[in-house]
């Protein structure tokens, strides 16, 4: 059976909770600190092997603890890290979340280890087969997300693009891609850019998803945090596809997945008891 290859990003996300936004030169108080797992490749890596087929991580985290925990915690989820690798010239990826207390946020991120996925790193894809799906978020450095479109296309594997956060890339990189999945502001900065892509599937929040001339609705809930639906639907649609199911069947799955990942806070699941 084939597996679903990430090559992506992970981080460690800072939540801090504050009445309001600092002002530039400004001090304020936070309340307490939460530590939370993200980044959008982990997140979508860990969906995929929830949804029971093999699921290979290709990322980088720093020599830190962070980065180590994160590596045990995608192993207890069933994800396959050996083509992950810990570099000693950058921390692991870092989210710092400002929520106050009308919900807004603001994010700064700090790539990390991340941003040291390069070219030579297209080697961990040598693997891959036509069975599998290869899947990427867009929060690597995006000539090397190009090249490794190519690379796995050269493979024969099925190539999944998820353009968020967005960035233009090549059209005929987007037009290789089996679909390309964005949400409703993706697809409007898309349609800005003048970018065509045949296989697009655009996710409408509490709306579904469609995909062409198929649509899935939501399955209805009452959210807790919307955080990484997208991420859950884009890992189970890429593990429904690898195993054979059609496009319908794959929606559905990735609808329902996601909508149970809004229940939960946080963008991935608790971890499961070993
Ligand atoms: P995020 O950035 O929060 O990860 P996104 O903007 O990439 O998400 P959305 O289109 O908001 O993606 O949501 C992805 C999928 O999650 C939807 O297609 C839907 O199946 C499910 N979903 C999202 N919000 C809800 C909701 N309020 N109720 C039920 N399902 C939801």
């Amino acid at each position: 059976m084939g597996r679903v290859i990430v090559f992506g990003s992970l981080s460690q996300d800072l939540h801090l909770p504050m009445q309001r936004h600092p002002r530039t030169g400004e001090t304020v108080m936070s309340g307490d600190i939460e530590y939370r797992f993200g980044g959008k490749g982990a997140n979508q890596a860990v969906a995929a092997a929830r949804a029971g087929v093999g699921s290979v991580f290709v990322g980088k985290v720093g020599d830190d603890p962070q980065g180590r925990e994160y590596v045990e915690r995608l192993r207890i989820f069933g994800v396959d890290t050996s083509q992950m690798e810990i570099v000693e010239d950058a921390p692991t990826g870092t989210a710092i979340i400002y929520n106050d207390k009308d919900g807004e946020n603001m994010i700064v991120v700090a790539p990390g280890a991340n941003h040291r996925m390069g070219m030579a790193d297209l080697d961990r894809l040598d693997d891959l087969t036509g069975e599998d799906v290869l899947l990427m978020p867009l929060e690597l450095p995006l000539d090397v997300v190009a090249a490794a479109a190519w690379r796995g296309h050269e493979r024969g594997a099925r190539v999944m693009l998820n353009l968020a956060p967005f960035a233009e890339l090549p059209a005929d990189v987007l037009a290789l891609c089996d679909p390309v999945v964005v949400n409703e502001h993706e697809a409007d900065l898309l349609a800005q850019a003048g970018l065509e892509v045949p296989e697009l599937l655009t996710t409408l929040g509490a709306e579904g998803a469609r995909w062409g001339d198929l649509t899935v609705p939501a399955t209805p809930v009452t959210p807790v945090d919307t955080t990484g639906a997208g991420d859950a639907f884009c890992g189970t649609l890429a593990a429904a596809l690898c195993r054979g199911a059609d496009r319908a069947a794959a929606l559905a799955e990735a609808a329902e997945a996601a909508s149970a990942n809004v229940l939960h806070h946080g963008a991935q699941p608790p971890l499961p008891a070993e």
